[in-house]
């Protein structure tokens, strides 16, 4: 389509959902509590058939897309389902002296018109969920699904718009030129997960009008492994984690610190559970993903000289598999070292002091999610309180992910603002702050003319 034409469709579609905001029909809580229902209706009915989307972007698992794609978001619905009508209550908070009498409250404001552009490799996830928290704060809102996971782009826009009105909700699909077309439009919320260098776009284009903007960006995820870490449940861990859709995860174990104590064991073990997981030969198991696309392919094959094959290597570029692979790597100036991998190359890098391991972390900083595997509880304070990150999990990997009442979100250049659960309601409202002042008392000394009473304040204030 040509660009002028796609800006002002684009621009239509906007000013039909403002005039829809403005009619108020998403302040009512009922109407909020029937749009989620409808969602949970409609996914659940194409369940399967989002399965097959997946499958066919990439050869997603089974368990995988039940699991981290629709029956995560049904259960996004449902707590959202159930805690609406307490969510959107006005909060009651105190007054203090200098402002009695008065009662004070806050009223969680929709944001208004609101766009969530997504990545592809949870595409539905990463779009649906947070759009129960659009939904549920009383927003409208533009979708635009990646266009690199094309089978499921193409279902997510059809779920949308043949089951909400686009005056209320709607998605449009397209690449960067449509992304582009969107951000040049004024909406009052903008939620974007990709990768930081795109974040970055979207940031710029968002303060052109000042709107509120949550980055969902990635990183590189340090996992860490102690000397006296349970090593058999990390590696069983680690392996899962790292291997879930290929590694092509957000919070995945990008790279691992092993003490050099364990490095050897913890090498064996692994290899020991990618065999378990995935049998001799993981291009066979129903359970192993592949990966996105030919230029993702030739990127992620380009990191298997940066160290020595521990385990894995084999790929086949007309499959787009590329087999688990474990990765020792000693020169950390090496690009796979430098860059997030996003994909099945899990680096195995030996430190010797806690100290060394910081200042490998620190390399890469702010990552999405970070992991520590140890029994050491003065270790495990140090380093969580120490290494900023996003979140993450002591002695498991990806889970943590999965429990709504954690806030899930980076910081720095993995993302600002958090959702899931609570959050997501939070994240798509403005929390408008109200004062209601009474009559009855109302000293006259606050008002100009102030005479000397600034003598009273320094006295009553200044302490
Ligand atoms: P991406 O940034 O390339 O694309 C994300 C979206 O941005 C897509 O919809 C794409 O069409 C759009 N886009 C691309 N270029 C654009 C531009 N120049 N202007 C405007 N929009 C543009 O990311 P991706 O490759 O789809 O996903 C991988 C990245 O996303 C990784 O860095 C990963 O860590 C991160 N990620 C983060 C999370 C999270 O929850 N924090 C989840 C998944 C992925």
């Amino acid at each position: 389509m040509p660009e002028g034409n796609m800006h002002r469709d684009l621009g239509r579609l906007l000013s039909a959902q403002q005039h829809f905001f403005y009619s108020g029909a998403t302040l009512n809580t009922d109407f909020r509590l029937e749009a989620l229902k409808n969602l949970k209706r409609v996914l659940i009915k194409n369940a399967d058939r989002i399965a097959e989307a997946l499958s066919a972007d990439l050869r997603k698992p089974l368990f995988e897309s039940y699991a981290s794609e629709t029956g995560y978001i049904i259960k996004e619905i449902n707590f959202a389902l159930k805690n609406l009508p307490k969510w959107v209550r006005r909060k009651r908070t105190r007054s203090i002296l200098a402002t009695l009498p008065s009662s004070n409250y806050i009223i969680n404001e929709p944001y208004g018109l609101s766009l969530i552009i997504g990545p592809w490799n949870y595409p539905f996830h990463l779009t649906f969920a947070p759009l129960v928290g659009a939904i549920a704060a009383g927003n409208c809102c533009l979708v635009k699904p990646s266009e690199i996971a094309e089978n499921s782009s193409a279902l997510i826009a059809e779920i949308i718009n043949d089951n909400f009105d686009d005056n209320y909700i709607a998605a449009v699909e397209g690449g960067v030129d449509v992304a582009g077309a969107l951000l040049d439009l004024n909406f009052d919320k903008i939620f974007f997960t990709g990768s930081p260098a795109v974040g970055k776009i979207v940031m710029e284009k968002a303060a052109q009008n000042l709107t509120e903007v949550t980055l969902e960006l990635g990183g590189k995820s340090p996992c860490l492994v102690d000397s006296n870490a349970d090593i058999y449940l990390a590696a069983k861990r680690i392996v899962y984690g790292k291997f879930f859709n290929a590694g092509q995860t957000c919070i995945t174990p990008d790279y691992v610190l092993a003490h050099q104590d364990i490095k050897g064991k913890l090498c064996h073990a692994m290899q020991d559970r990618l065999a378990r997981f995935y049998g001799a030969d993981p291009k066979a198991s129903p359970d192993y993903a592949r990966i996105i696309n030919r230029k993702h392919f030739r990127r992620l094959t380009g990191y298997l000289a940066d160290g020595n094959l521990i385990a894995g290597g084999e790929h086949d570029e007309r499959d787009l598999y590329l087999a688990p692979t474990i990765l020792e790597v000693d020169d950390l100036n090496k690009p796979v070292m430098q860059e997030e991998i996003f994909g099945p190359i899990l680096p195995v890098i030996e430190y010797s002091s806690l100290d060394q391991a910081e200042e490998i972390i620190a390399r890469n900083p702010d990552p999405l999610a970070c992991y520590i595997f140890s029994r050491n509880r003065s270790n495990i304070d140090r380093l969580t309180t120490r290494i900023p990150f996003g979140g993450g999990c002591i002695n498991d990997t990806i889970i943590y992910n999965y429990n709504h009442h954690l806030p899930f979100g980076g910081r720095g250049s993995s993302g600002m603002g958090k959702y899931h659960g609570k959050y997501s309601f939070d994240v798509f409202s403005h929390q408008k702050a109200i004062m209601a002042r009474k009559s009855f008392l109302d000293p006259s000394i606050i008002y100009p003319p102030y005479k000397n009473i600034h003598n009273l304040l320094k006295k009553f204030l200044l302490r």
